[in-house]
């Protein structure tokens, strides 16, 4: 990654507040996401928007062809122009196959203007990628992958109902870096049976793999998984919460000491590495969903829409888009700026108070010229984030914050 690629983030994330409602309007789209709802096998923990499918249905190549069909849709369309990072998530992207994939990378390369500054990332699974996939994809443009390990651990693999072992994601790290030096994986914390020593040793392992993003997030149990049935059967235990926050905070301590920067509350870089994408989601910067269960957001001149494989399901006034903003930016380290807060009084007249009662709360703290979270304000996310959005006296829950 460049300096002028750091220097864009930066920039971006942050003059994004005064930019909205001057330019990034409507179909100004900067983000594109393109979903495969297709896994080789469904973990015990997961309730995304995917299915097990066998590697050879021929409900693959139907779904690349939407897939192409509606990148096609958008550039005759004009949405496509000003894109600069692209996400292929899941699911499962790398289960959906080699030629799949490349024809998929191809339609996109022919599409956007893929330069120095674009972020083009795929999701991988360790088991579903190969040295041939890596080396196509990265010739197409695609410049960070993104590897579901959760753990380095087998018994806690097994245990998440993971389709991999520890050893495959080893080697799809390594696989990786023969072409392309960044490499993001997420880890679980919280497992039950998983200590603090396992845990510690997770991190090390990531740190020595030489990846440049690391995710970590606690163990949720989600409905209707299998694990919420075992949980409810009684065969297995719930994650322990106040393990889990300690297993947050060795996360934060071993990796800071190892050059990595926290800057969203479940995401560590190297200076650099950055993930832009998700950066756009928390800044209010509008993105494309394409796929199934795909969803996009877009400003408008007096507020916000979130839409659903292209239909609008939720609409923000300019009060509730500026309460998210701030609930987002508060996702961040960098935080929001005094200025944004000030900016925000017309519409939301008790912000001022908010932002006071946190600060005595301890749950963010100024620092620079902006407020920012702490670490109890990240430890009690919810808390926080509720605070700001009951400012805007609206009875509803805050929306969910991707
Ligand atoms: S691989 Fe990822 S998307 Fe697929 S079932 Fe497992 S957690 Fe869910």
């Amino acid at each position: 990654m460049t300096d002028s690629w750091h220097t864009t983030v930066a920039a971006e994330v942050g003059s994004n507040y005064a930019k909205r409602g001057d330019c990034l309007l409507e179909r100004d789209y900067r983000g594109l996401y393109i979903h495969v709802p297709f896994c080789s096998k469904r973990c015990a923990y997961c309730d995304f928007t995917t299915r097990a499918i066998s590697a050879d249905s021929p409900e693959l190549d139907a779904y690349r062809d939407r897939l192409i069909r509606e990148i096609r849709k958008a550039t005759r369309e004009g949405l496509l122009g000003s894109i600069q990072t692209i996400y292929i998530g899941g699911g499962t992207p790398s289960y959906f196959g080699h030629s799949r994939l490349v024809e998929l990378a191809y339609t996109i390369s022919l599409s956007i203007n893929l330069d120095d500054n674009s972020e083009f990332t795929i999701e991988a699974n360790p088991d579903s990628l190969s040295g041939a996939m890596v080396r196509d994809l990265f010739a197409l443009g695609v410049n960070r992958f993104s590897l579901g390990v959760q753990s380095f651990v087998d018994s806690e693999l097994e245990w998440l109902g993971r389709s991999h072992d520890s050893q495959q994601a080893l080697d799809a790290i390594s696989l990786i870096q023969e072409r392309c030096d960044n490499v993001a994986i997420d880890l679980i914390c919280g497992i039950p049976g998983q200590s603090i020593v396992s845990w510690e040793q997770n991190i090390k392992r990531a740190i020595e793999a030489g990846v440049s993003h690391i995710s970590v997030y606690p163990l949720t149990i989600e409905e209707h998984t299998p694990l919420a049935g075992r949980i409810a059967s009684g065969e297995d235990q719930s994650p322990n919460e106040d393990l889990q926050a300690e297993m947050m905070l060795s996360a934060a301590t071993l990796l800071q000491s190892q050059g990595f920067t926290r800057y969203e509350v479940a995401s560590y870089a190297r200076p650099s590495y950055e993930c832009r994408h998700n950066i756009s989601y928390w800044t209010g910067i509008p993105y494309l969903g394409i796929g199934e269960g795909a969803a996009g957001m877009r400003n408008l001149h007096d507020g916000r829409e979130r839409l659903l494989e292209g239909t609008v399901i939720e609409r923000l006034d300019p009060a509730q888009s500026k309460a998210e903003d701030l609930m987002l930016g508060m996702r961040m380290s960098w935080g929001v700026s005094s200025h944004d807060v000030c900016s925000a009084r017309d519409l939301m007249p008790g912000i001022d108070k908010v932002f006071a009662e946190l600060l005595e709360l301890d749950l963010v703290r100024i620092a620079d010229g902006r407020y920012q979270p702490t670490q109890r304000g990240w430890l009690l996310g919810n808390e926080l984030f509720a605070r700001i959005w009951a400012s805007v006296q609206h009875d509803d829950s805050p929306p969910a914050l991707k």
